[in-house]
């Protein structure tokens, strides 16, 4: 059996598609989506994801700034920058690249900024919401993961969905989303006892570790859904956390990398700029 490739690029550009639609709406009612980036610092990586979200954001009809800031940017003023951005109602979202070099207080800054703004959804109050389901900003790879499980017509509810990795960017909050919906949930991590083990009983199997190539053939259910959200670079090559070649001889379906949960990503950031000025 060969898997079906879940084409995540093709998924997100019907999103975005849909999605200028919305934001031609908007705009006529003179109420043009807006996203502020803040980006401090040389990181080539932050550099190129950046850039990626700023051409979406165009593409897509939606107002794009990026504040690129020093290396040695001071923690108050990147402060004071957030205080302008909150006041400022041409702004609806507001996201701060990660990782900010070392001299910075991530936690400060992201408590910064207003919850309404912050689309990435790191904010403890969107953080808290997410838990007990009561709405907010969810950060945006696990919303990609979920909208791609759902739109690839997967059942969800009662099924078993494993996660690899537990930070709070992926793993947890991706856990979170599915457990909303119905399924039965395992979180995995460095400590647990017999990951491949875990794995094997996963319908639903989410790769979020950083490791490359780390999920292996017999880790995987024949027919399972393997999501991949590794970026891994190896020998100037990006690789995910499954062992692509390897697991579609096994696998029901799965996400390539790249080409799967990344491009997801960048529209779940959109979709929630859109959300956050339609809001008003
Ligand atoms: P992270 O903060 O480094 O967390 C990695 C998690 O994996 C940790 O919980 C860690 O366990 C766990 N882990 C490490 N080795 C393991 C092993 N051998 N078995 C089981 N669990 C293991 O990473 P992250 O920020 O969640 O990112 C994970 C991957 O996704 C990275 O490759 C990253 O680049 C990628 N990513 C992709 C996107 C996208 O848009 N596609 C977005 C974000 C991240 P402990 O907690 O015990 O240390």
């Amino acid at each position: 059996m060969t898997a079906k490739i879940i084409d995540g690029k093709a998924i997100a550009q019907e999103i975005r598609a849909d999605l200028a639609k919305h934001v031609a709406q908007l705009t006529a009612q003179g109420n043009t989506p807006g996203l502020t980036v803040v980006l401090v610092g040389d990181n080539p990586a932050s550099k190129v994801y950046v850039r990626s979200k700023q051409r979406a954001c165009e593409e897509a009809g939606i107002n794009s700034t990026v504040h690129r800031l020093a290396e040695e940017t001071t923690q108050e003023e990147l402060l004071d920058l957030i205080t302008q951005l909150n006041a400022d109602s041409t702004v609806h979202g507001i996201l701060v690249q990660l990782p900010l070099p070392g001299h910075l207080n991530e936690e400060e800054v992201i408590n910064a900024i207003l919850p309404e703004k912050d689309v990435d959804g790191f904010h403890p109050i969107n953080v808290g919401k997410l838990q007990i389901g009561a709405g907010g900003f969810v950060p945006c790879t696990p919303a990609g993961i979920l909208e791609l499980v759902k739109r690839t017509e997967v059942p969800i509810a009662g099924q078993n969905v494993v996660v690899l990795g537990r930070s709070n960017i992926v793993g947890k909050p991706v856990a979170t989303l599915f457990l909303q919906e119905n399924a039965t949930v395992t979180i995995c991590h460095s400590r647990t006892k017999d990951v491949a083990a875990e794995a094997r009983r996963a319908d639903i199997l989410i790769a979020a570790v950083g490791r490359p190539k780390l999920v292996k053939r017999d880790w995987v259910k024949p027919g399972a859904v393997v999501i991949d959200v590794g970026i891994n670079r190896v020998n100037g090559k990006i690789v995910g956390d499954v062992d692509f070649e390897e697991v579609k001889e096994v696998a029901g379906a799965i996400t390539p990398v790249p080409g799967g949960v990344g491009p997801m990503t960048i529209a779940m950031l959109l979709k929630a700029t859109v959300e956050a000025a339609a809001r008003g």
